[in-house]
């Protein structure tokens, strides 16, 4: 069996590169780069209805300094993801399980933000 170092597709050994990134492969199954990877629970805080919302919320999310990793549902990566065809929505929002009560909290505040009247954003204020 061989196997992308980049995105960790497995491939028979017929293959030479990964059809998704054109990487070559590699004996055996793709073993982690980093060292470091540590056992993070990863909790679902949002199903975001589009790609922008997702990372609107992730920027906002990270300015608080939680980790974020958004998934698609739509991403065929990992094989059939029949789960998915469940999902109304584009994806999910995932931060470790210590940090979800923060997140959802965050998330509830801006989207609440969203629904207000926006202030102005041509301000006399110019930058620079
Ligand atoms: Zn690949």
């Amino acid at each position: 069996m061989r196997s992308c170092p980049a995105c960790g597709a497995e491939y028979t050994d017929k293959a030479v590169v990964c059809s998704d990134c054109q990487a070559s492969l590699v004996e055996g199954p793709a073993a982690s780069t980093s060292a470091t990877v540590e056992l993070v629970r990863w909790e679902r805080v949002y199903g975001p209805p589009d790609q922008v919302a997702a990372l609107m919320l992730q920027g906002v999310l990270e300015a608080e300094e939680i980790p974020v990793r958004v998934e698609a549902s739509t991403m065929a990566a990992y094989g059939a993801l029949r789960s998915s065809l469940k999902a109304e929505a584009w994806g999910a929002l995932l931060v470790p399980a210590e940090r979800a009560e923060e997140a959802t909290r965050l998330i509830d505040e801006y989207l609440e933000g969203i629904d207000a009247d926006p202030s102005p954003a041509d301000d006399a204020d110019a930058d620079g």
